[in-house]
């Protein structure tokens, strides 16, 4: 059969593959779309960011129907987990969303093919599916996206010793949840299990939790969890870990071993690059399998993209859709741009920590002199009235011209106002023009307007 030929095929439907896709046909290209399994959206919508983030809901009505709403003067009594429907509403939630790009990509006219896309050349790219389709095209992006990094002797049985996806659909609420690496997964999906129920400890191997982000806001967060029932142990370097007679062991340098129920891996991700048919082309990858782009998400053979997991950068699906259109764009304009000094970071725990730009300890590094202003939920009369008033808004901001150059907030809906510290930072603001700007009463945003008044030593209501 002769090639099909298009003018842009991305592989991989995730946010990098099907929101780059649209946004080339929107720009007039034929493009099209190959993923492998039957379900779009990539990891995000079906085993990542959606269904963990139906779990954390869920399980966050759960708690505080058992611990906070006696608070607000209402007796709620016999509250009783039902985990099947918390599960199945979980499933819904992922299958509603996945059909939903299933119909974008119709709507704007994208061919899909299903099964695992091989380049096979310059400009050339074989589906193998229930049959092989040989697919040409001008511009090829690859979006693979990444998947649950191994760690020796972890021994992944895909039920008791598993990753992210089996901790989004345990069967029954686990006694004791061994859980390796205290970054975001580990959090989110601990803070899931532990608010149902679970004993969760959490084993890493730095001497904090949340790498990357700024300390003081992880020291903060340590506390919190605690305060919840996390257990934490630091500089547990984990060896191995096994099934033995039902039971999981994990195996840590220089001490005891842990016993647990069931166990989840979560120490980074690593791209998707096998199978890919890159020795066909002159694409490289750095020494952690990213394929290596330039800041045009070219590789070394013209016609081949890459964005997303795949590429160097933090793991997060807003990344990959705003790579994924600036790919296109640049593809069928010539202009395409992303500002990676404006790219926010949310960990969905309770609360929420939220974070854009540079950290204290960043600024150290690059010798860079700064102002802090922070203010506590505390003072603020929307988390009282929450009865949220747990964490701070931190701005750093530079000491000579008052650019704001770093926003970490740690409480109750830090992921929504952190969207207002990204605009300040995309369009250069200093911290005076966020102070100067009217925040309603009574929200939590005024949170942020004090500490950029903080900035200046002038808050209001402190
Ligand atoms: P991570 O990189 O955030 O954290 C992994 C942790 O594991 C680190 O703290 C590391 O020190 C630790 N570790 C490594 N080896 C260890 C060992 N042998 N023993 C004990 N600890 C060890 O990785 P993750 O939590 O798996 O997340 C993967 C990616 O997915 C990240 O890039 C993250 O940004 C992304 N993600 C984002 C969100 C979100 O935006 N809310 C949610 C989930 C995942």
């Amino acid at each position: 059969m002769s090639a099909q030929k298009h003018d842009v095929v991305v592989i991989g439907a995730g946010p990098g593959g099907y929101v780059a896709a649209i946004r080339a046909a929107q720009l007039g290209l034929d493009t099209a779309c190959v993923e492998l399994e039957p379900r779009l959206g990539g990891t995000c919508l079906r085993v990542g960011c959606i269904p963990s983030k139906a779990l954390l809901e869920s399980s966050e009505r759960y708690a505080e129907a058992q611990n906070e709403m006696a608070d607000h003067g209402i007796d709620v009594n016999g509250v009783a987990l039902n985990l099947d429907n918390m599960l199945k509403r979980k499933d819904g939630i992922v299958d509603t969303l996945t059909q939903g790009v299933d119909h974008l990509l119709k709507k704007n006219k994208i061919k899909r093919y299903t099964g695992r896309g091989r380049i096979a050349g310059p400009g050339k790219v074989v589906v193998e599916g229930d049959e092989s389709t040989t697919l040409e095209a001008k511009n090829i992006i690859i979006a693979t996206g990444s998947n649950s990094a191994p760690l020796p002797g972890v021994e992944l049985d895909g039920d008791r010793i598993g990753t992210s996806t089996e901790a989004l659909s345990y069967p029954e609420v686990p006694k004791h949840l061994v859980v390796i690496g205290a970054g975001v997964i580990g959090l989110e999906l601990g803070s899931v299990w532990r608010r149902l129920g679970a004993e969760v400890t959490v084993l890493e191997y730095l001497d904090r939790i949340l790498p990357g982000m700024d300390t003081e806001l992880a020291k903060y967060a340590k506390k919190t969890f605690e305060k919840q029932g996390f257990k934490f142990e630091l500089g547990a370097r984990v060896q191995a870990a096994r099934v033995e007679n039902g039971e999981c062991i994990v195996e840590i340098e220089g001490r005891e071993p842990v016993q647990a129920d069931r166990v989840l891996l979560c120490v980074g991700r690593a791209p998707n690059t096998e199978g890919l048919g890159l020795d066909s082309v002159n694409v490289k990858q750095d020494k952690r399998g990213c394929i290596e782009v330039d800041e045009h998400w070219r590789t070394g053979e013209p016609g081949i993209f890459a964005v997303g997991d795949v590429i160097t950068g933090p793991m997060l699906a807003h990344k990959a859709e705003d790579e994924g259109i600036a790919c296109a764009e640049f593809i069928a304009t010539g202009q395409g741009h992303v500002n990676y000094d404006a790219i926010p970071g949310i960990v969905y725990t309770q609360p929420e920590i939220a974070t854009v730009g540079k950290t204290e300890e960043e600024l150290h590094e690059h010798g860079r002199e700064y102002r802090k202003g922070k203010f506590s939920y505390a003072a603020n009369a929307r988390a009282r009235a929450l009865g949220h008033t747990e964490g701070f808004v931190k701005i750093l901001a530079d000491d000579e011209t008052d650019r704001i150059l770093g926003v970490h907030i740690i409480g109750a809906h830090a992921g929504d106002l952190i969207a207002e510290a990204v605009a300040a930072i995309e369009f250069g603001a200093s911290s005076e023009d966020l102070a100067r700007t009217c925040h309603a009463h009574p929200t939590l945003s005024e949170i942020v307007r004090e500490a950029a008044l903080a900035v200046d030593g002038r808050v209001i209501n402190a």
